[in-house]
């Protein structure tokens, strides 16, 4: 099998990983890049937009997990790159394709240390013989040592480890292969004490992702995780992956409810979960705050900040002359951007509308019976 071919295998395959730097919505994350590559948009820090190649060393794997199209004994087909090849496709798409950096991942064979290795090998020949000080997103495969974690936090600029599902009940539903605790826990939180501020792996973003759908996990109990990853373990970006239906083993739950419930819902939750991480990340909620059904779901047909504000009524209609910028985060409709915009308006003077601050359109008519001038 030549490169081409088999970057066109390994690359496709390792869409289902999302724990990097890309997009997050589907857009953005479910497709091919400029020119049919597998390239992927990145948001950069400094707001623009760039691409990055993200691709399996191999799709080899002898785990089983059963949500996972690459799980042993699933017939795909099956192969590898050297680090050779991966360093010479990537230094090729840096020159045409103006690539920003690199996200490789693998299927685990022989021990989990051993497949990193192939991750590790690839990073140094980069880094030491390409002279490549760019992004590298390496991900920590389940069951490495603490060795081959440091390792990779040592080469790398961001690391993820996915933690798949909230909690041991629901990951044992999943895999007979891989252990919650030695495989997942006690990697992220050595990765987290690694990274922590003033350690010396304090640079590297550290990030992980869920699998939404695989097993029967609420959306309550994936919020209480992503509040511990986000409180206790300081990870920076928490990712979300619908199960995609057809993909995995029959017997999983999650087959069983989508029989029960075809069509994007799962699409949907992934969404709101998204949202949700902007809530516990960027404007003040905490998980606890947050309004689930009866099922312990967040509501698919509103948003989750739209359904705090309906729970909470003694908190509206705020003065948007005079509330500070924590409680305007708080109004359905208003964003960071548009919060921001309100603020510095009513600099000018008192306003009358959201319109007096350049605020239109379907998210302020949202916002508005939220809001009073005086
Ligand atoms: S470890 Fe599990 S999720 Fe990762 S490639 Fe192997 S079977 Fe798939």
């Amino acid at each position: 099998m030549d490169t081409q071919r088999k970057l066109e295998i390994l690359a496709q395959d390792a869409q289902y990983d999302l724990a990097c730097a890309c997009g997050t919505s589907h857009d953005e994350h479910r497709r091919r890049g400029a020119g049919g590559k597998w390239l992927y948009p990145v948001t950069l820090a400094s707001g623009g937009y760039s691409l990055l190649l993200k691709t399996l060393v191999s799709n080899a794997c002898s785990n089983d997990c059963k949500y996972c199209p690459l799980r042993r004994g699933s017939n795909v087909e099956r192969c590898s790159l050297t680090p050779d090849e991966i360093a010479n496709i990537f230094l090729e798409y840096r020159r045409t394709e103006n690539v920003f950096g690199l996200f490789l991942t693998s299927g685990v064979t022989g021990t989990p240390d051993q497949s990193m290795e192939r991750l590790l090998d690839t990073t140094k020949l980069l880094r030491r013989k390409h002279q490549f000080r760019g992004y590298i997103h390496l991900k920590i495969l389940p069951g490495s040592s603490d060795a081959a974690i440091e390792e990779a936090l040592r080469c790398a600029t961001a690391v993820s480890l996915n933690i798949e599902t909230p909690g041991r009940r629901h990951f044992e539903k999943l895999s007979a292969s891989k252990d919650y605790d030695r495989d997942i826990i006690n990697p992220l939180r050595l990765i987290s004490r690694l990274t922590a501020p003033g350690q010396r792996y304090a640079r590297v973003k550290c990030t992980t992702q869920f699998v939404v759908g695989a097993s029967d996990e609420t959306d309550a109990e994936i919020v209480k995780y992503m509040d511990g990853i986000y409180e206790r373990l300081k990870f920076d970006r928490i990712y979300f992956s619908a199960y995609q239906p057809g993909l995995g083993d029959p017997s999983i739950p999650g087959e069983q409810a989508l029989r029960r419930q075809p069509g994007d819902a799962l699409l949907r939750r992934e969404h709101r979960l998204y949202q949700t991480d902007f809530l516990l990340r960027k404007y003040g909620f905490t998980g606890k705050e947050l309004i689930f059904d009866a099922g312990g779901n967040l509501a698919l047909d509103g948003d989750p900040k739209e359904t705090w504000a309906r729970a909470h009524p003694e908190y509206f209609p705020l003065n948007a002359n005079t509330a500070d910028r924590e409680k305007l985060l708080r109004v359905p409709g208003l964003g960071l951007l548009g919060v921001a915009r309100l603020l510095e308006a009513r600099q000018q003077g008192a306003l009358r509308s959201l319109a007096a601050a350049g605020l239109r359109g379907r998210l302020a008519a949202k916002a508005a019976p939220y809001l009073v001038w005086s």
